[in-house]
């Protein structure tokens, strides 16, 4: 009761206002005010859905795949008037699992989303331990993707099976040095740590697993019981133990000091990446416009999701030639700036000048008396000019 009341006060205070109102309205997208942006596909197949993920996904069904890909043309053809003279920086592919799309569309989708929009940059993706080889590789590589993220998980046998992953600790790590040694220039690979009967030894094992594989960065995050997920019930079904908060911290902390002694440096709550290494992220950029069934979309004014369906996605654009909108948030400027600055603070630097140019407005001002008080609670520490968390 009291935390929830002290969520609603910080909210307040931070938003000015009380509470998201999710509309079914269109937004307005006449003009975006806005010289670049990012562009955020995602593909919402998984060959085998996990017990634990809380993530819009549908299970692979290649029937669907070419359909899906035609519906995801007819999206950019309709963004292709809106971002006419717009330079598209940052370009993620996440899921779901994107690269189940290898050879069924994934390729054409990035070839027409760079000859129909000014692409700056390089592509970043998600992908799974079971889709990656050599082969699968070239094409990754043939196709401008610079930076991949893999759900390894765990490298131990025993966790997978618990976790009911589809494949093994020997695939894994088959998997990450295929990447390792194809020339991406950052590999990261994603570590659940807290799982069901895991010990911080067990932790251990696949942190120094992962480092001497030589990725390029390591997220590692607890599991999390989401409610609509299963995991809650075959914990309790199977009668596992799960960690507790303190457990947790400490296995975080045993992560840290691994990471940092191999010489990697924090990137975010998460995050740990070699040094000179670009991080992996898939929150580059402020606005981004995002392309597939249950994309987000954050432009000025609005944040609105498409909806999660497949075959509602597909017979939308079909029929109406325009993104299936599902919801829609007005957001304001100061929605804009704690939406910014929450991201800025889950990658536990804020950098005063990057919000001065973006929202052309003076930081300290902003936020200077929320972070005095952060920094009195031992939560920040400003150093002028930037915040570390
Ligand atoms: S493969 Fe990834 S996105 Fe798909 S169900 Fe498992 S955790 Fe979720």
């Amino acid at each position: 009761m009291f935390s929830k009341l002290m969520r609603q006060t910080v909210k307040q205070l931070l938003t000015g206002s009380k509470g998201i109102v999710l509309q079914n309205k269109y937004p307005e997208m006449n003009d975006l005010r806005l010289n670049e942006i990012g562009l955020y596909l995602h593909v919402p197949f998984c060959r085998s859905p996990c017990m634990y993920c809380p993530y819009f996904k549908e299970k692979y069904d290649r029937r669907k795949t070419i359909p899906y890909k035609d519906a995801v043309f007819e999206e950019i053809k309709f963004y292709q008037s809106l971002l006419k003279g717009k330079k598209i920086t940052s370009f993620y592919i996440g899921g779901g699992t994107p690269t189940t799309l290898i050879n069924n569309g994934l390729e054409d989708i990035i070839k027409k989303i760079y000859t129909t929009f000014d692409v700056k940059c390089s592509v970043s993706t998600e992908t799974h331990p079971n889709d990656i080889n050599i082969k699968t590789v070239d094409v990754l590589r043939g196709n401008k993707v610079e930076n991949v993220s893999m759900g390894v998980e765990t490298f131990s046998d025993r966790f997978l099976r618990i976790l009911g992953r589809p494949y093994n600790g020997k695939k894994a790590k088959e998997s990450v040095k295929t990447l390792v040694e194809n020339g991406f220039s950052c590999v990261n690979i994603d570590i659940m740590f807290g799982l069901p009967n895991q010990s911080i030894h067990d932790v251990e094992g696949d942190i120094k697993t992962a480092l001497e594989l030589g990725v390029d960065q390591i997220s590692a995050y607890p599991i999390f019981t989401f409610p609509h997920t299963q995991l809650k019930d075959i914990v309790k079904e199977k009668g596992y133990h799960l960690s507790g908060i303190l457990e947790r911290r400490n296995m975080l902390k045993r992560i840290e000091k691994l990471c940092y002694d191999a010489g990697m440096r924090r990137t975010s709550v998460w995050a740990f990446t070699k040094k000179g290494v670009k991080k992996y992220s898939s929150v580059t950029i402020p606005h981004y416009l995002g392309l597939g069934a249950g994309a987000g979309s954050l432009i000025p004014g609005y944040f609105f999701i498409n909806v999660f369906n497949v075959e509602e996605y597909i017979r939308y654009l079909n029929k109406y030639h325009k993104p299936p909108v599902a919801l829609t948030i007005d957001f304001n400027e100061r929605e804009e700036m704690i939406h910014w600055l929450y991201w800025r603070i889950y990658e536990t630097r804020i950098y005063k000048k990057d919000f001065n140019e973006l929202f052309k407005k003076d930081f300290d001002e902003t936020f200077g008396k929320i972070f005095l008080l952060l920094q009195l609670l031992g939560m920040a520490e400003d150093k002028s000019d930037r915040i570390v968390m």
